[in-house]
C-alpha cells in the first residue's frame, strides 16, 4: 500500500512537471512569435531609410499644404470674382442710390436739427392744435429686438413716419435697430435712461441728466456725434402723480436748455391692461374720438407683440377717419 502511494505520488509529480513544462513552452513560443514580429518591425523600420520615411510624410504634407495652396490660388480667382462682385455691387448699390434719391420714400435724408428754436418748441407745445385731421403714431421704451422691427416694417409698408421715445437702455443693446429708425425716416425722440421713477425724479435736475445719457448713447449707436433728440418724454407723463413738483421743477431746466417735452391726447393702454387688439382699438377709439390732432401712446418694449399686430387695424383706423400721419419733423 505504501509503495502504490509512492508511485501515485510521484506519477502525480510528473503530471505537475509535465502541465508545467507545456505551458512553459507555450509562454515561451508566445514570446518568440511575439518578440519575431517586434523584431521584423524593428528591422523593418531600421532598414527604411529615416529620411526618405520624413521626406515622404514632408511631401504629403507638402502637397496638401500645396493643395490648400492651390485651393487658395484657385481661390482667389474666386476672389477676384467676388472683388469684381463687389465692384459690381457697389455700382450697382450707385445705381441704386441714383434710383433711390428719385424715390425719396426709399431712401429718406438723415435729418437732424442741432437745437430748437422758441418756434420749434412752441410748435411742440401746441401740437394737440390743428385745423386739418392729422395724427402721431408714438412709441415710447424700446428699441426692442422682438417687435420694434415689426413695426418698422409695418410703418414702411404704410409708407407712415413715426416717432420713438427711445430709452437709453434700450439704445445700447439694439443699436442698428435706431439706425434703422433714423434712415426710415422716423424721429428719434428721448424717454431717459432708466425708467426708474425713484431715480428719474430723484431730484430737479435728473431728467436733464438721463436725457443727456439716453442723447448721447443715440449718438454713440448712430455713430453720429451731432445727432440731438431735443423733445422729452417724461416717463409716467410730464403732469401729476407723486412726483409733480420735481417734474415742474425739471421742465423750467429743460426749457432753458432748449429741450421739448411732449406727452399724448390718446391712447392703446397697451402698457397697463389692454392684452388684446379688441381692448386696444376700444380705447384707441374712446380716447381719440373728436381730436383733430391725435398723438398716440403706444409702446415697442420688448413684450408689447400685441402692439405691433394691433397696428395694421390701428392705421386702418385713423385712414378711414381721414387723418393723416405725421411725425415731429412735419411740425418743426
Ligand atoms: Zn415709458
Amino acid at each position: 500500500m505504501v509503495m502504490y502511494r509512492v508511485e501515485v505520488v510521484k506519477k502525480n509529480k510528473k503530471r505537475k512537471m509535465a502541465i508545467i513544462l507545456l505551458i512553459m513552452a507555450f509562454i515561451l513560443i508566445g514570446l518568440a512569435v511575439f518578440g519575431g514580429i517586434k523584431l521584423a518591425e524593428y528591422e523593418y523600420l531600421a532598414k527604411k531609410p529615416i529620411d526618405f520615411t520624413q521626406k515622404d510624410n514632408n511631401q504629403n504634407n507638402n502637397n496638401s499644404y500645396q493643395g490648400e495652396n492651390k485651393l487658395n490660388t484657385q481661390n482667389q480667382p474666386d476672389n477676384n470674382n467676388s472683388n469684381n462682385q463687389f465692384i459690381n455691387n457697389s455700382e450697382e448699390n450707385g445705381q441704386n442710390n441714383e434710383v433711390n434719391t428719385q424715390v425719396p420714400t426709399e431712401n429718406e435724408p438723415l435729418r437732424n436739427i442741432q437745437t430748437l428754436t422758441d418756434e420749434q418748441i412752441n410748435a411742440i407745445n401746441s401740437i394737440y392744435k390743428s385745423n386739418t385731421k392729422r395724427v402721431f403714431l408714438t412709441f415710447d421704451d424700446g428699441p426692442s429686438s422682438t417687435v420694434t422691427p415689426d413695426i418698422l416694417d409695418i410703418l414702411k409698408n404704410e409708407n407712415i413716419k413715426a416717432t420713438f421715445f427711445v430709452l437709453g437702455t434700450m439704445v445700447k443693446s439694439n443699436p442698428e435697430i435706431i439706425i434703422r429708425e433714423r434712415k426710415e425716416g422716423h424721429y428719434i425722440a428721448n424717454h431717459g435712461y432708466s425708467h426708474v421713477y425713484k431715480k428719474v425724479y430723484e431730484n430737479k435736475n435728473k431728467p436733464l441728466e438721463e436725457y443727456k445719457k439716453t442723447n448721447e448713447l443715440i449718438q454713440k449707436a448712430l455713430n453720429d456725434p451731432t445727432y440731438q433728440s431735443n423733445v422729452f418724454r417724461f416717463p409716467g407723463g410730464s403732469n401729476g402723480g407723486y412726483y409733480n413738483d420735481i417734474k415742474t421743477q425739471a421742465k423750467e431746466i429743460l426749457q432753458q436748455n432748449h429741450i421739448a417735452y411732449l406727452d399724448w391726447n390718446a391712447l392703446t393702454n397697451d402698457s397697463a391692461g389692454a392684452t388684446t387688439e379688441k381692448e386696444m382699438l376700444s380705447n384707441l377709439k374712446s380716447t381719440s374720438k373728436g381730436k383733430n390732432s391725435v398723438v398716440v401712446l403706444m409702446h415697442d418694449a420688448p413684450n408689447k407683440k400685441q402692439t405691433a399686430k394691433t397696428l395694421p387695424k390701428i392705421i386702418k383706423y385713423f385712414r378711414d377717419n381721414g387723418y393723416t400721419f405725421q411725425n415731429l419733423y412735419d411740425i418743426i
